[in-house]
């Protein structure tokens, strides 16, 4: 296959079959391992079945005994011709071509015409896997734009930690299983960062005819990896330490707070920041046309999310809040939210976007919030839900919310939130990107912009 090469993921070493080696690729390893060839063959071969040679044993789990616990071939380097001409001139079924990463990757790099090669820098500590961390805003971040990308038929590789699961359309660098919990500069950073860097390398096409942008989720976990001048994108900027030239942030608020913070990223970056919303797959989400009683509190448990202002409200409007802290996903999530009277949000500091808001409106459900930080961008007032100043405004959304039409909520958030209407809007921001990278910056002479972001 054109563009193939081992990214020795290990995947086909799981595989079933038999490996076998000649006498000097055996005694090459048994070199690499410091053992001799008697040992190489005692502890790590056993007679074929059919007694005509020895393979390489398997471990317990059928895998071949050279696989490690980090899905590393422990004689990578000295490996057996079979294993270095896998799969070139193999029969390879497809079922393992979706997992070889080597075929992925090459088949990503044979789509690349004049198209985008998008590499998408993730999470640093959890593999890409929304079902094992439903709860993880960030894990959901590089779901959703790992999505969107597919969505979009742009080819990208995702560099994340083993194990992820990747939407159809990208393939997989694993950068491994992290040694540690990521924080900045300790021992883990600048493991990952090395490791990142090397990945990069070795899939970047720097070619100047082939645009390629990289996409950097997680703040300033990517800030030191060797980027090798390609154009850098923070998408979904709503954390603190934004460091790359072109960001893109989810709110109006948030963009602002982080200049007020840093005035030297204002003087710096802003002519190329953008504000593009967050953005949810609707179909995730239901709408109830006989909904409860309840209002619902949905988020964490703390004092900065208002949840005291929702109690109050909520009793002296006579009301019952459901407070739901965590635990609910997917169709139960779905139908919490759908049923809910209304939902309360009346975060105390400057939510950069606030997902609760989004899912309320997206399930037809009106949304109660204080009157700042992203909700002055994403609540209609007195028409997707109420933003409110006082105790009394909070009681009065809460009586007026049966008056507002949930259908229109769910329509007004679908045309605004879902990944159908964000999508395009991120692609010409990509096209954008690419243009003043390439043609001078701000004076690039063809940059326009003909969608509007908000
Ligand atoms: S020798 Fe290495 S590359 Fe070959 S099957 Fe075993 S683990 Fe995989
Ligand atoms: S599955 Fe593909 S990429 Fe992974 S080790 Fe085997 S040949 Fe290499």
């Amino acid at each position: 296959m054109k563009n193939f090469t081992c990214q020795a993921c290990g995947n086909c070493c799981k595989w079933e079959g038999i490996v076998r080696a000649t006498e000097q690729e055996m005694a090459d390893a048994a070199k690499l391992l410091n053992i001799t060839l008697d040992q190489f063959i005692q502890e790590y071969t056993r007679l074929s079945d059919d007694r005509q040679s020895l393979i390489f044993a398997d471990n317990k789990d059928g895998a071949c005994i050279f696989l490690n616990d980090d899905n590393k071939c422990m004689i990578y380097p000295a490996r057996p011709w079979q294993c270095r001409t896998f799969p070139h001139d193999w029969d390879v079924c497809e079922e393992l071509q979706k997992f070889c990463h080597g075929q992925q990757i090459a088949k990503i790099k044979n789509q690349i015409q004049d198209q985008f090669l998008i590499h998408v820098f993730g999470h640093p500590n959890k593999p890409l896997d929304v079902n094992q961390f439903p709860g993880d805003a960030q894990v959901l971040n590089c779901q959703n734009i790992c999505l969107m990308l597919s969505k979009l038929n742009i080819p990208f590789i995702y560099y994340g930690c083993a194990d992820s699961i990747i939407p159809n359309g990208g393939a997989f660098e694993s950068i491994g299983k992290p040694t540690g919990n990521w924080a900045y500069q300790n021992a883990w950073h600048n493991t990952y960062t090395k490791r990142l860097g090397k990945a990069l390398a070795k899939h970047a096409i720097l070619d100047d005819e082939s645009p390629e942008l990289i996409l950097a989720l997680y703040g300033a976990a990517h800030a030191e990896v060797d980027t090798m001048q390609l154009p850098v994108i923070e998408p979904m900027l709503g954390y603190d330490h934004g460091w790359a030239t072109y960001k893109v942030f989810p709110s109006y608020a948030h963009q602002h707070t982080i200049y007020a913070k840093q005035p030297e990223l204002a003087y710096q970056t802003k002519f190329f920041d953008i504000v593009i919303p967050h953005f949810l797959d609707e179909n995730n989400f239901i709408t109830s046309e006989n909904p409860k009683d309840y209002l619902l509190y949905l988020g964490r448990n703390a004092p900065d999310k208002g949840i005291q202002i929702a109690r109050d409200a909520a009793k002296a409007a006579g009301r019952e809040l459901k407070e739901v802290f965590s635990g609910y996903y997917g169709e139960e999530k779905a139908k919490l939210l759908a049923n809910a009277y209304a939902v309360m949000m009346p975060t105390l500091y400057v939510e950069p976007f606030g997902y609760v808001a989004i899912e309320a409106q997206l399930s037809g459900t009106p949304i109660i919030t204080t009157d700042w930080g992203a909700f002055a961008e994403t609540v209609i007032h007195g028409k997707t839900g109420f933003r409110c100043r006082t105790q009394a405004e909070f009681v009065a959304a809460i009586k007026k919310a049966k008056e507002l039409d949930r259908h229109y909520i769910r329509q007004s958030a679908v045309n605004r939130f879902s990944m159908d209407k964000i999508a395009p809007k991120y692609h010409q921001y990509f096209h954008f990107v690419w243009n003043v990278h390439k043609n001078g910056g701000y004076y690039a002479n063809n940059a326009f912009r003909n969608i509007s972001f908000l």
